[in-house]
């Protein structure tokens, strides 16, 4: 196995760091990218967080999974461990690069692209071409906390088996977004799931604990780690929907993720700052709330509330 031209032995545990750029002070920024190799040959996981800097949720998971050490004794196979892709974002508290684009939005990327592109070219060529299958830790984009909850590809049997296995709360089959990791990954025959757990920039213990767990049921699903899973019983949803705000205003949630809905509920409400008057926001249709927004100022058109049905 050779990750940026490094020959990783059976048996071997290395880090390896790949260069991506350098900061304007002239400090060198690369990934850091952990590799587990057992001894016995076996499929090779990737455990990934942070593509958005600020998704902290997603780089805690990876860094509690490898502080736990459960990638060292693997029967078979490797873990590609790399908590912390875009190192640009989190030093900025930012989802982005500092030129504002998008590295889950980037892929394949190019050698001489924009920042964003460098490092989605570095994981897609350095680190996607030695892997399986993957595990993409995120966390809900900017003020939107979602609930433990894991995206497959729709129709496509290997990553909806990844999906079953890792048994979060909730499971949506959906589409993957052209040019992220995930699109490119299954491009070419790799499954990789996504998992998003609780709100940017925000510890969110429930979403840290559901996504260790995941990783050690996959592994246990795929024989590199020793042990039985329970069952557990994961909600199932194909299509989702996004209650937005009806006005501007000061919002109000009194439904939050997690929860059944029934069309005409009330969820929140929306008012001014001098208590002229509110507007209430309703369920549209039956569903379960993944997400919702924790700002508290929206405006016209925004996104409150994550509907899957
Ligand atoms: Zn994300």
């Amino acid at each position: 196995m050779k990750v940026f031209s490094k020959e990783i032995e059976p048996g071997e545990h290395r880090e390896i760091r790949i260069p991506v750029g350098r900061l304007p002070s002239d400090t060198s920024i690369a990934i850091r990218t952990f590799i587990y190799r057992s001894k016995k040959d076996g499929p090779t996981c990737l455990v990934m967080g942070g593509v958005h800097g600020d998704e902290i949720n997603g780089v805690e998971i990876v860094r509690r999974a490898m502080q736990e050490k459960i990638f060292e004794n693997l029967n078979c196979g490797a873990v590609i461990a790399v908590p912390l892709v875009n190192v640009y974002g989190f030093i900025n508290f930012s989802r982005d690069l500092p030129d504002g684009k998008d590295v889950n939005r980037s892929f394949p990327g190019l050698k001489v692209g924009s920042l964003a592109s460098r490092v989605a070219y570095t994981v897609s060529k350095h680190i996607i071409p030695n892997i399986d299958f993957g595990l993409d830790f995120h966390t809900g984009g900017k003020s939107i906390h979602n609930f433990p909850q894991v995206r497959f590809s729709r129709n496509h049997e290997e990553s909806e088996e990844l999906a079953r296995v890792f048994a979060p709360p909730i499971i949506i089959a959906n589409k993957p977004i052209p040019k992220s990791m995930r699109h490119h990954a299954l491009k070419n025959g790799k499954p990789v799931i996504v998992y998003e757990g609780g709100e940017s920039l925000r510890m969110d213990g429930f979403s840290i604990q559901r996504g260790v767990e995941g990783i050690k049921r996959v592994l246990i699903h795929k024989g590199m780690l020793d042990g039985k899973n329970e069952p557990v019983n994961s909600l199932f949803f194909e299509n989702s929907t996004w209650v937005r705000a009806p006005r501007s205003g000061i919002f109000e949630w009194s439904q939050s993720a997690g929860s059944f809905v029934r069309p005409g509920e009330p969820l929140g409400r929306i008012g001014d700052p001098y208590c002229r008057d509110h507007t209430i926001v309703y369920a549209k249709r039956k569903g379960f709330i993944y997400g919702h927004n924790n700002a508290p100022v929206v405006s016209l058109g925004d996104a409150l509330y994550h509907i899957a049905y």
